[in-house]
């Protein structure tokens, strides 16, 4: 059973997580709670994917564009950025 306000925590920090931009004990932090959690694991996959998806986009061509800023919109909405 984990702690609701450590998942909380977690969950927050999963996209400077993701880009690497934490310092190292916040990463190592992050990394030892996914592998022992299977609902932040769920953010973190979902999370890595979308991202990846996000950044593949962009090694398209302009039409790709309006998706893009659909999606990076949809993000800021929800408070989230990506670099
Ligand atoms: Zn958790």
């Amino acid at each position: 059973m984990q702690n609701p306000e450590i998942c909380r925590e977690i969950v927050r920090q999963l996209w400077p997580f993701l880009d690497g931009a934490l310092p190292d004990d916040l990463q190592a932090r992050v990394s030892d709670h996914l592998a022992g959690c299977v609902n932040c694991r769920s953010h973190y996959d979902f999370e890595r994917a979308f991202l990846e998806a996000v950044r593949a986009s962009s090694n398209f061509g302009d039409e790709f564009e309006p998706l893009r800023a659909r999606v990076l919109a949809a993000l800021a909405a929800e408070g989230m950025s990506i670099p």
